[in-house]
């Protein structure tokens, strides 16, 4: 993936800060703003908090990247926009896994209920516990999580 041609086709200066933002989350997917900061810093080691920030929400914004926020967490990016992938969210450990819509179909985007509006993209989130935490690795027991609205058997 050349993101150098992605950001001119975006209307966007090719900087070395935006390309080395771009480079972190290919490496580190649903990354939070702190760790790109520290990803950046081993390349490019005088860019400012700010820069990074300012960064994230350009590039979030042209599309380039998308941002999303699960629950208890700070705003985690990715590079892979478009696809109306989904997230599921371990509630004890906060791993977070990329869940496939239906390729090339995204039955999601089609809501029982659109009230009007142009339907852009489904948010959908699955929160769970993962299989490490279950297993009790941490020596944690992991209490079910019912899905909210659940009535109690
Ligand atoms: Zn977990
Ligand atoms: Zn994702
Ligand atoms: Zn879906």
């Amino acid at each position: 993936m050349d993101y150098s041609d992605r950001l001119r086709d975006h209307g966007l200066r090719v900087t070395r800060q935006r390309l080395a933002v771009l480079a972190a989350l290919e490496d580190r997917p649903h990354s939070s703003a702190d760790i790109v900061v520290a990803e950046v810093r081993r390349d490019l080691p005088d860019v400012s908090i700010q820069s990074v920030y300012n960064v994230l929400n350009d590039l979030t914004a042209r599309g380039l990247l998308r941002r999303f926020s699960p629950p208890h967490s700070p705003a985690l990016y990715e590079t892979r926009v478009d696809d109306n992938h989904h997230h599921a969210v371990c509630t004890s450990c906060g791993r977070v896994e990329d869940v496939e819509c239906a390729v090339g179909h995204a039955p999601c985007l089609t809501p029982s209920d659109d009230h009007g509006m142009a339907i852009q993209i489904a948010d959908v989130l699955y929160q769970g516990v993962c299989e490490d935490c279950r297993s009790g690795a941490a020596g944690i027991a992991a209490a079910p999580v019912l899905p909210q609205g659940t009535p109690p058997k």
